[in-house]
């Protein structure tokens, strides 16, 4: 499961991702970074980094990628560059990723001069020598010797000096260059052509890092006043994805256990003239426990559930915070799938209508409740027809429509 933090970072990469794209349609960074390319006149302004325009000849994307690059005057006059860089030195920082990779081009890098001096750089390019990682040949391990470089890559003897230079340089970024530095993977997904397989996920994988969620387990802990166990929670973050079939209620069951709405007291923390108090009751704090299950405004539409659960399923299922919350609870542990299934729905369709009333000072009303379940529940049927289940929904839901039935 992703944070938000998350899944903003990868939507941005895929920005990224698209810039990498185009400039260099069809092949990967490096494969066509080579300053003599012809045919990308056509390329907005702003991403003429890789043109033979002389005026940014000094300039490489590939650095900006692959280093940690500071802004020089012409990236801090371009608008879309420098924010591009600011979001992917960010990227770097949340996800941990190395500040320098040994994909750093040895040409246009603006960060090892003698590079710019003349030529010489750039006939090393030429004959194949582009990255950092092209000095590491002795089983693609060790740092060339020049003598090795000469004879893999037929280079004169007069580039010696070149060659001491770049050893520095290198020396500088890494601290163990003498063995080739592990490269991350999120550096080796930027070398790969943008139309590979599963170019995206790979990134999507790369930022997938396990962070833990327990303090949201212990802020509605705190907030309930009650004990939220791990396996409780564990639960709870697993239906999710499984409450529903409608992608809406799944998104506001995330967000329930996220903590992610605005309560009173949060508001009040952002804008200090809003009042903490509950708009419904005003006799406490609007927490979020409070604005969900503890307002007493909000005690005849949850009673009302709860018994109409009760009646359906012939089982005294009691009101209870962390089921209305979590859409499971420590008792309901033990009930058939079946039962699960339906209270889940149940308590995410009644938060929908909760929220639907956040700001009002009417709580919602079991017949919306009932009116919408209804609803729902039909959509429901998909879900067990395309898995092949039709008998599946038919034993959840037969006891709720039947009351239905019953009651009108
Ligand atoms: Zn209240």
């Amino acid at each position: 499961m992703y944070t938000n933090q998350q899944i903003k970072v990868v939507l941005v990469f895929q920005f990224l991702s698209i810039i990498t794209g185009l400039l260099t349609p069809g092949l990967s960074l490096i494969g066509n970074s080579n300053p003599t390319d012809e045919g990308q006149v056509d390329i907005p302004s702003w991403l003429q980094l890789e043109t033979p325009d002389p005026d940014n000849k000094n300039i490489s994307l590939c650095t900006c990628l692959f280093s940690d690059s500071t802004f020089d005057k012409s990236t801090r006059k371009d608008f879309v560059l420098r924010n591009s860089l600011r979001i992917l030195r960010r990227i770097k920082v949340a996800n941990k990723i190395p500040k320098d990779s040994i994909y750093i081009p040895i040409c246009q890098n603006p960060f090892f001069k003698p590079g710019q001096l003349d030529v010489t750089c750039t006939i090393w390019k030429r004959k194949g020598i582009i990255t950092l990682a092209d000095l590491y040949i002795d089983t693609l391990i060790d740092f060339a010797s020049f003598a090795q470089l000469c004879n893999k890559y037929n280079i004169p003897n007069s580039h010696f000096f070149r060659y001491l230079q770049v050893r520095h340089y290198v020396k500088q970024r890494f601290e163990h260059f003498e063995t080739i530095p592990t490269s991350h993977p999120f550096y080796d997904n930027l070398m790969l052509a943008p139309e590979s397989k599963h170019f995206i996920t790979k990134f999507v994988d790369c930022f997938t890092v396990s962070v833990s969620s327990d303090f949201l387990r212990q802020a509605w802990a705190s907030d309930l006043q009650s004990d939220v166990s791990a396996e409780l929670w564990e639960k709870a973050l697993s239906l999710v994805h499984s409450c529903s079939i409608n992608t809406r209620y799944r998104l506001i069951q995330y967000k329930v256990i996220h903590r992610l709405h605005y309560s009173k007291i949060k508001l009040n923390k952002i804008f200090p003239s809003v009042s903490t108090q509950c708009d419904k009751c005003s006799s406490a704090e609007g927490s979020l426990a409070h604005m969900f299950w503890f307002c007493p405004q909000l005690f005849g539409f949850w009673s009302a559930v709860f018994k109409w659960y009760s009646k359906c399923y012939s089982k005294d299922i009691l009101p209870n915070h962390n089921l209305a919350i979590f859409g499971c609870s420590t008792e309901t542990l033990d009930y058939t799938s079946d039962l699960q299934m339906a209270l889940q729905l149940g308590m995410v369709v009644a938060k929908k209508l909760v929220l639907l009333n956040w700001k009002s000072t009417t709580s919602p009303s079991f017949d919306h409740w009932l009116k919408e379940m209804v609803s729902v529940i039909q959509i429901e049927r998909l879900r067990q027809e395309k898995q092949d289940k039709r008998n599946r929904h038919v034993t959840i839901w037969r006891p709720f429509l039947a009351q239905c039935l019953i009651t009108t």
